[in-house]
């Protein structure tokens, strides 16, 4: 093999991902872009807000701009916006030296995990579950273990404390949720504290809870309770990917709660890992952050869709959460197989992920980061792919 052996399973489960995104251009080309429903990908499209596009020119034309290299966890100014903003929304009381900013959210996801976990050590992770976790807890050597959730896709937390074992070094959860658009109440973040505290002394070492935010500003009618007042081991992290739809420019944060045990070092630490990868997140897109902290994307376009979404697929016989946040469906595949349901569906024109990729058996994820003409085109392809199983 030309390439690690370690890589190959890697790159296999990378392959599907790209074979998925070529056969939706292959599918474009030969039926036409209007008539092929692609709901595969979680790239938005809603576009940044006209601020985005205001501050980085008036950064460009301005004296004051920087180009160069600068302490690796970011700008200083930048770091202070940030833990200043974090303060406002959460009273949390965090100095610019816990925050590191990174090259979004998978980048903080790499720098904190290698910071943390020795190789060998566990990660827990509620299933189901975004995939780029396996990629990242590779990276750290590190394993990714999952502990199913209840069928409303919220967190079982007697399950929880029952998969955690002496080799759990840190609890990863994503809120808002992808695939599934659920949000954590603040009874069950409460709840999870509590097992994080109760399974850390029984081991006795510090279980940390890592919190995986990217989606936090896409929410419909619920707000995302704070995780940093649940338990303060905490490492909340997320990225401007979604919520300024700038996914392309790779700019994101980590910010360690005060009071978490070692967070100095932790900070330290995670600055260290982030040059071992990339140096520092990109120069530009921090100084464009920095000023517009609190800023996000039109939100009522996501929950339009959703709903127009959810009412459409409604009448078709499809069960499904309606999701919170984020913005994915993944409803149940009407046969057991997901696999093989997806591919049903692809024979409508219709894309989606099979939940398996997620951890998610029997299950779909339907992205509705899309045009409106293509969630409402679908529902005929929808309905002769579930009239077609039953
Ligand atoms: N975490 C979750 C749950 C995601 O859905 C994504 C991207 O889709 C990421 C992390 C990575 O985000 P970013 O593009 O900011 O690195």
């Amino acid at each position: 093999m030309p390439i690690a052996d370690k890589m190959v399973k890697m790159v296999e489960s990378a392959s599907m991902i790209r074979k998925m995104f070529e056969e939706g251009i292959r599918m474009r080309e030969k039926y036409g872009a209007d008539n092929v429903f692609d709901f595969s990908l979680g790239n938005p499209d809603v576009p940044p807000p006209a601020v985005v596009k205001e501050t980085l020119l008036e950064l460009i034309n301005s004296k004051t701009i920087s180009h160069g290299y600068m302490p690796n966890p970011g700008y200083p100014h930048v770091r202070q916006a940030v833990a200043d903003y974090l303060n406002k929304e959460y009273n949390v009381g965090i100095t610019s030296d816990l925050i590191v900013m990174t090259a979004g959210a998978a980048g903080a996801l790499n720098d904190i995990l290698r910071a943390l976990l020795n190789p060998g050590e566990d990660i827990l992770t509620p299933a189901p579950y975004f995939v780029g976790y396996n990629q990242y807890a590779f990276v750290a050597g590190a394993n990714l273990k999952t502990v199913a959730s209840f069928s409303d896709f919220h967190l079982d937390l007697d399950a929880i404390e029952g998969a955690i074992t002496e080799n759990t070094r840190v609890m990863l959860i994503n809120t808002p949720n992808n695939p599934t658009g659920a949000v954590y109440t603040k009874e069950e973040l409460n709840g999870l504290g509590k097992v994080l505290d109760a399974t850390s002394e029984k081991f006795g070492k510090r279980i940390y809870l890592i919190s995986d935010e990217p989606y936090r500003k896409i929410v419909y009618d619920v707000d995302v309770p704070s995780v940093f007042d649940v338990y303060p081991h905490t490492i909340v992290l997320t990225s401007y990917s979604k919520e300024l739809s700038l996914a392309g420019e790779r700019i994101g944060y980590l910010a360690i709660h005060p009071e978490a045990e070692d967070a100095a070092m932790i900070a330290g630490a995670a600055g260290v890992t982030n040059t071992m990868m990339y140096v520092n997140a990109p120069a530009l897109f921090q100084q464009v952050v920095g000023q517009l902290q609190g800023v996000s994307v039109d939100i009522d376009i996501y929950k339009r869709r959703r709903d127009m979404f959810c009412e459409g697929l409604h009448g078709t016989g499809y069960e499904f959460y309606v999701p919170q946040g984020a913005f994915y469906l993944f409803p149940k595949s009407p046969i057991e197989n997901d696999v093989e349901f997806v591919t049903i569906l692809s024979k409508q024109n219709i894309l989606a992920v099979p939940g398996a990729a997620f951890g998610g058996p029997g299950h779909f994820r339907l992205s509705y980061a899309v045009p409106d003409k293509t969630i409402t085109g679908s529902f005929e392809g929808f309905k002769k792919a579930f009239d077609s199983v039953k």
